[in-house]
């Protein structure tokens, strides 16, 4: 696989094109961000870590009969994906109170939601990526209703698959932040699924096991992602 030049740097990721047009490989990076990327930092290994867990939960998607953009993995750092066009829409799902919601409703950390919900965040970084209902996005031309309808029914649809996957792990998954592209005129799931992107609560204990530990400087930040990857791929 000859790797190409270099598309886009985000936060976590280098996305780089390959010899297929219809391709391109995701790359996975230590620096850890939060709060907007006002808060930077490393966790060492958590590129390779999110990598694999994301690999794990994309075939577990795949057999689940939901659509994602992964090909292959292709080493530690590195992903083989479809080159998708980013629809500019954060999709949270939610299954317990945690983090913004708390904080902007006025719940109880930890109080179930059931059924789970879904949130849409418009995806730009100047603005701080804002809390948006189906009409600010349609004023924004972000997305169709068509769109918007089969966004909530997909993060619903990896909800129902991932839950179960984690409580057999003795995790609770708390919330995940999903994203969707279009490839081929069809709406696929991209990005990652990992630490970074949700929150993941030990059964047992009730310890964040995900960034949560790096945005609130709760340490054990490296330990708590590996013990990630070993309930997820060992
Ligand atoms: N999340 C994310 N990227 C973001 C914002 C949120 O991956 O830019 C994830 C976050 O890790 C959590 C879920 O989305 O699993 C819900 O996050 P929330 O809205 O509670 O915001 P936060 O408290 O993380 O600022």
């Amino acid at each position: 696989m000859a790797i190409g030049t270099l598309l886009y740097e985000g936060k976590a990721k280098k996305i780089f094109s390959t010899e297929n047009p219809d391709q391109v490989v995701q790359y996975f990076k230590d620096d850890a961000t939060a709060f907007n990327a006002q808060k930077r930092g490393t966790i060492i290994e958590k590129g390779v870590i999110n990598n694999k867990v994301s690999e794990r939960l994309f075939r577990l998607l795949e057999q689940g009969g939901i659509r994602t953009h992964f090909v292959e993995r292709l080493n530690d750092r590195e992903m083989l994906t479809k080159k998708v066009r980013i629809v500019p829409v954060e999709v949270v799902v939610r299954n317990v109170v945690a983090g913004s919601v708390a904080k902007r409703l006025g719940l109880k950390e930890g109080s179930r939601i059931d059924p789970a919900i879904v949130e849409f965040y418009y995806k730009d970084d100047a603005l701080g990526d804002p809390l948006v209902n189906d009409d600010h996005l349609r004023l924004l031309n972000v997305a169709t209703p068509g769109v918007l309808r089969e966004l909530r029914e997909m993060g619903h649809a990896v909800n129902k698959v991932l839950t179960p996957f984690f409580t057999e792990r003795k995790m609770q998954l708390v919330d995940c932040k999903l994203e969707f592209g279009v490839f081929h005129n069809k709406l696929i799931l991209a990005d990652e699924i990992s630490p970074d992107t949700c929150r993941f609560w030990d059964v047992t204990t009730g310890e964040s096991m995900d960034k949560d530990r790096f945005r609130k400087d709760m340490g054990k930040i490296e330990e708590a992602y590996q013990e990630v990857l070993a309930r997820v791929c060992g």
